[in-house]
């Protein structure tokens, strides 16, 4: 029987987001230090049986029906393409996605196709590799373009492209951005920079918010909103360019939050769920886990960290504290 995630404000947790490490092979500033972070140790961490486990407790029991992978960055997880093949297998099927910064996708698109990934959504700020030194202290610019071309020749589509713009950095790239994934098919989101990095660095007003993106490609582009019936639970506000067919979102999770119609949890790499990427408080399912509880508590415990989710996440509020994970820990 299943029982359905539900909250106090009516809403069902339908989507599971599944961090699958916190270590990443970029250092991008809006989520860490260039010196990186202290990582999980592994004896931490879910093993793939636990993270298959969890994710068919979810399925089964609780009415997940979107399984995401993250990360930190999920394809430096060796068992990736295991965990989803077997995710793949779980009935009423999944559909089973990745966030990824595409550093080894050119590699890894085809086996993750063939072990049963749907979509795949990749973080792409820059177009200019000095850029991509300097936002992501790494050179690996190429290698995300090869791995964004790489999922859509293995059929990962329509791949879809996340950008975050940072004043003084990118913030004039929108209209290029938004040329080269018209040109090659990719739908490009743009999302307002969260407070979730970890040198708490982040200022409202050094944000790049949803309007100022829309103003950056108006000169450039004809928008039009599509049919808002349509969003649903989605984060994106969609805009029709120069008439359709192609489309471009702008995820204004600030300025723009849509908390209310949130489908959301996460389970992270260390086996926590959290019912908000802004949640102060954690759920263990690791350790009751591995003292011998059965599936019935685990979905017990998951529904009861559901529940308690708070409407909103309260950035707009005078009192709003920063959670203690930044977003590499938490799984964005
Ligand atoms: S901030 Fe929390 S409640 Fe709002 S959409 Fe994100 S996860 Fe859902």
């Amino acid at each position: 029987m299943v029982l359905q995630l539900a909250d106090a404000y009516g809403r069902v947790a339908t989507d599971l987001r599944i961090s699958l490490t916190d270590r990443c092979n970029l250092r991008c500033a809006y989520c860490m230090p260039a010196e990186g972070l202290d990582w999980l140790p592994s004896p931490a961490r879910l093993t793939d049986d636990e993270v298959v486990r969890l994710a068919r407790i979810g399925v089964q029991q609780l009415g997940i029906t979107e399984i995401r992978f993250t990360g930190g960055e999920p394809l430096l997880r060796r068992g990736l393409p295991g965990i989803a093949a077997r995710t793949a297998e779980l009935r009423p099927r999944p559909e089973i996605s990745l966030t990824t910064n595409a550093i080894g996708l050119a590699r890894l698109a085809g086996p993750l196709r063939a072990a049963g990934l749907d979509r795949v959504n990749v973080s792409l700020d820059t177009l200019r590799p000095a850029t991509f030194g300097e936002l992501a202290k790494r050179d690996r610019l190429d290698d995300v373009l090869a791995g964004l071309a790489a999922a859509a020749a293995a059929g990962i589509t329509p791949v879809k492209v996340n950008a975050v713009l940072m004043r003084g950095m990118n913030d004039d790239e929108a209209p290029d951005l938004l040329r080269y994934c018209l040109d090659r098919g990719y739908q490009l989101r743009f999302i307002e920079q969260m407070p979730l990095d970890a040198q708490h660095g982040w200022r409202r007003e050094n944000m790049v918010s949803a309007g100022e993106i829309l103003d950056s490609l108006a000169p450039h582009f004809k928008l039009t909103p599509d049919d808002p019936a349509a969003r649903g639970s989605a984060p994106a506000e969609i805009f029709l360019v120069d008439g359709g067919p192609a489309r471009v979102g702008v995820i204004g999770s600030v300025t723009r939050p849509f908390c209310g119609s949130c489908d959301r949890v996460r389970l992270t790499a260390d086996g926590q769920i959290r019912n908000c990427l802004f949640a102060r408080d954690e759920s263990n399912l690791r350790d009751p886990m591995r003292a011998g509880a059965s599936d019935d508590e685990l979905a017990g415990l998951w529904r009861r960290a559901v529940a308690a989710k708070l409407p909103g996440h309260g950035i707009n509020d005078p009192g709003f504290l920063q959670p203690a994970r930044p977003m590499s820990a938490i799984g964005g």
